[in-house]
């Protein structure tokens, strides 16, 4: 069930508002206070915030400017005055929507309901994008083509980290140089097998804390490489 806050001082509003989201099966929660209301949205797990612009406490404005700066949820505003919602614009707060009072409850509904589609949508596409090879203290982010060692990037070639990869992706098993050689090279391996013993050295000083004893890729010698598990 998705968590809606309603930060509003006028009583009959909120209630009105609740009711209707209710009805449309979300868990809604009243703040009248702007200051009460800032601090409940960044406590809890929101999945959208309806706030009003006039508030006792703190306005609307530094609410919306503080959840943003923390949260990437939806916010729509509502004020009375036309005026208000052009300067919100202005001011480049990042609400995700604007209602002029009157409104009609259905409309707020209907709206909240797009925007956590639309948001929904976007969460999902982000996580589907990232895709993520980790191994224990590495993360390979193959989307970003970006390496993490212990929480630290470290800036990879091309060709290391298509190696890095390639290996992590297939752990526990041994390839020979040529193999590697060929894999990520694309081409026949005639005496250049070198390279790869050369990156694999170069990689090793980007992931290991001490190269002499690998945590990470094994020389099985007279064989080729491994990465542990
Ligand atoms: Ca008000």
């Amino acid at each position: 069930m998705n968590k809606i806050l309603i930060i509003e001082d006028e009583e009959a509003i909120a209630d009105l508002q609740k009711d209707y989201l209710e009805i449309n099966d979300f868990q809604v929660t009243i703040e009248n206070d702007g200051a009460k209301g800032l601090e409940e949205a960044l406590r809890t797990d929101y999945d959208l915030v309806i706030l009003d612009l006039m508030l006792p406490g703190m306005d609307g404005y530094e609410i919306c400017k503080n959840i943003r700066s923390e949260k990437d949820i939806p916010i729509i505003i509502v004020s009375a005055k036309k005026d208000d919602i052009d300067k919100v614009r202005g001011l480049g707060l990042g609400a995700d929507d604007y209602m002029t009072k009157p409104f009609s409850p259905s409309e707020l509904v209907a709206r909240v309901k797009a925007h956590l589609a639309r948001y929904e949508r976007l969460v999902s596409s982000t996580q589907r994008q990232n895709d993520m090879v980790e191994v224990r203290g590495i993360k390979i982010d193959k989307t970003a083509r970006r390496v993490y060692v212990d929480g630290e990037e470290k800036v990879f070639t091309t060709k290391e980290f298509d190696l890095l990869t390639f290996l992590a992706e297939n752990p526990n098993r041994v390839f020979t140089k040529d193999e590697l050689f060929r894999e990520i090279w694309d081409m026949e391996s005639i005496g250049d097998i070198a390279t790869v013993t050369v990156h694999i050295k170069k990689i090793r000083e980007k992931i290991e804390d001490d190269t002499s004893k690998p945590q990470y890729i094994e020389t099985i010698w007279g064989v080729g490489y491994r990465f542990k598990l």
